[in-house]
């Protein structure tokens, strides 16, 4: 079901939009899971926008939407295309991403091959402004130093979802200065009235995130070194911030499943170099952790790989929080 990702507004029509939008969350709880969908479809608000707001901007990855919700403050309503706790890498395009799309003044995608999915929505969506080359088309990796590169030949037909280098750049908190500065500049270009504004309040979230970012430090110094094993290869950024070593990855490739033989060479490596802790993106069926967890005595943590993945986590530093705190529990 489509979230409504902002409502700032108080005007009747959006709290309008809430009540039906409530109705949809009543009618799942008592439907079975088809006819909830089929309900939500038909009841859901085509767009999630402020009818007030003069801007209207839509990222489409939850990282991106709270970056970007954190940098336009009240200067523009925000829309998000993959819901919280959605695996953007197993993404299905539905007429109501396009309707989403439409309406945007400006759109935030992640440059990578994260987000490759918004190609479609745009084409169908029919915007100029949303169109690869516009203006008001946002590229938030521009500068970022991006990672795992690969370097020979890239099948894409094998499912590799990471052929143009690893998207998931945000969790270093050392990206957000570029990050936040390629969004800034993009709604200032579309918005130019706003741009002193669009300036402060990403200095004010830098700010914020340089400040817990000297906690985090202090919480994980003890752990410098420690490897850590993932499902999914989600979290070069966040170990090279903060000093882990990534010590296996239960999928063989990104996005393709593993092999007996890949998860039996992976928990041999575990043995001699007593890795401990297994993250698993929460959205991910856990059998393969439980299953080289069980051969291992790792011990699985389900973490929300983007922000709203898990329920209050649905901003920058309570996301990271939330999975900096659960891996110094689990190595302590
Ligand atoms: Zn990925």
């Amino acid at each position: 079901m489509r979230q409504l990702v902002l409502a700032r507004s108080t005007s009747l029509l959006e709290l309008g939009l809430r009540r039906v939008a409530g109705g949809v969350r009543a009618l799942a709880r008592r439907l079975p899971r088809g006819a909830a969908f089929a309900a939500a479809l038909v009841l859901a608000p085509v767009a999630p926008c402020s009818a007030e707001a003069e801007l209207r901007v839509v990222a489409t990855l939850p990282d991106l939407y709270v970056l970007t919700r954190a940098v336009a403050g009240t200067a523009a309503t925000v829309g998000l295309v993959a819901r919280f706790g959605q695996n953007p890498h197993d993404m299905e395009v539905r007429p109501s991403h396009m309707l989403l799309v439409r309406r945007a003044d400006a759109l935030v995608r992640n440059g990578l091959e994260e987000d490759s999915w918004i190609d479609v929505i745009v084409r169908g969506s029919n915007n100029p402004k949303a169109q690869r080359g516009s203006p008001n088309v946002i590229d938030a990796s521009l500068g970022v130093e991006i990672l795992k590169v690969p370097t020979g030949r890239v099948d894409r037909s094998l499912g590799d979802v990471h052929s143009t280098g690893n998207p998931h750049y945000t969790l270093d908190p050392g990206n957000l200065p570029t990050v936040t500065r390629n969004i800034a500049a993009g709604l200032a270009r579309v918005a130019p009235e706003h741009t002193r504004a669009f300036e402060a309040n990403r200095e004010a979230l830098l700010e914020k995130v340089a400040e817990v970012d000297r906690r985090w430090r202090t919480l994980l110094a003890p752990f410098r070194g420690a490897r850590i094993v993932s499902h999914h290869d989600s979290w070069p950024y966040m170990f090279r911030a903060f000093g882990f070593v990534e010590g296996g990855i239960i999928e063989d490739r990104p996005g393709i499943p593993p092999s007996p033989q890949h998860l039996a060479g992976l928990v041999r490596r575990m043995r001699d170099e007593k890795a401990m802790v297994i993250l698993l993106e929460n959205w991910y069926a856990p059998d393969a952790a439980n299953l080289v967890a069980r051969e291992t005595g790792a011990k699985v943590l389900a973490v929300p790989q983007t922000p709203g993945a898990v329920k209050g986590t649905d901003d920058y530093v309570a996301h990271l929080d939330y999975i900096l705190t659960a891996i110094a529990d689990a190595l302590r």
